[in-house]
């Protein structure tokens, strides 16, 4: 299989771009590739591109791009909010959301967050080997965490947040993710310990958000986040339609 790097630089036929040394050791090193051979890379603004590597030694791997292979295109406006789970979980939320096509992943802190500590490296990291892997043109971008009451405060006009709830109290998600197809929107899903009175309070009357149910199971967190994104992918999202299919 042809690797895929995410690089930083412009992209552009015949620049050459020296990688940076993690990456150049996974070329060189790990996959034993030397000059000559080929790659694809993608910048989250250019599109897609085969390159060939120019110079692999001890100092160092330089690729160069040679022609696009995919204009860039925008994916679905979805964000993914999330309180803060532990080093497994998290790391797992990371790249499955990406592969499921997230554009955001937000920590969100909640009263009943018991995980305050978020690796952020290590998070975006996860989201950029999720996206060499699965062929996005993007990387999600990884935001601070914040708290629910200031993410409430900052929300932008115009996108609708889902906000996914314990069994029976939200109204079911199928309806209200299809009304809202073509919408920017974001879904937030709660820790462990699940929302708090106050909180639940605090959204309750707001015109932009939805509450929504997940079925009459309680989910864990990560799956509840992997199962929101999926069924809005499939009835708002990149499953309603299918510009990559071949065309006719
Ligand atoms: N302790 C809570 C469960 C929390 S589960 C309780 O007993 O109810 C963690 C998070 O997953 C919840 O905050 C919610 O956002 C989401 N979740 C779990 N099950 C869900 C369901 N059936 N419908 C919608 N969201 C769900």
């Amino acid at each position: 299989m042809t690797p895929r790097l995410f690089v930083q630089a412009g992209l552009a036929t015949g620049t050459v771009l020296p990688l940076p040394a993690d990456q150049g050791h996974y070329l060189r090193t790990v996959l034993r590739l030397s000059a000559g051979a080929e790659l694809a890379l993608f910048n989250g603004r250019d599109g897609e591109w085969r390159a060939t590597i120019t110079a692999a030694g001890r100092a160092g791997v330089e690729v160069t791009p040679v022609c696009r292979t995919q204009e860039q295109a925008a994916g679905p406006d979805i964000w993914l909010l999330f309180a803060p789970l532990k080093r497994s979980p998290i790391d797992f939320v990371a790249q499955k959301v990406t592969e499921l096509g997230a554009d955001v992943l937000w920590p969100v802190i909640t009263r009943h967050t018991a995980v305050r500590r978020v690796n952020l490296r290590r998070l975006r990291s996860n989201t950029v080997e999720a996206a060499e892997q699965s062929g996005r043109l993007t990387v999600p971008e990884v935001r601070e965490p914040t708290a629910l009451a200031d993410v409430l405060g900052q929300w932008p006009d115009g996108r609708v947040l889902f906000f996914c709830d314990e069994p029976g109290a939200g109204g079911p998600a199928r309806p209200a993710f299809a009304a809202a197809a073509g919408r920017p929107a974001g879904l937030l899903v709660g820790p462990e310990g699940g929302f708090a009175r106050d909180e639940l309070d605090a959204v309750g009357n707001r015109a932009d958000v939805c509450r929504v149910s997940l079925g009459p199971r309680i989910l864990r967190a990560d799956t509840a986040a992997l199962a929101a994104l999926a069924c809005w992918q499939a009835l708002a999202g990149s499953w309603t339609d299918a510009p990559w299919a071949p065309k006719t």
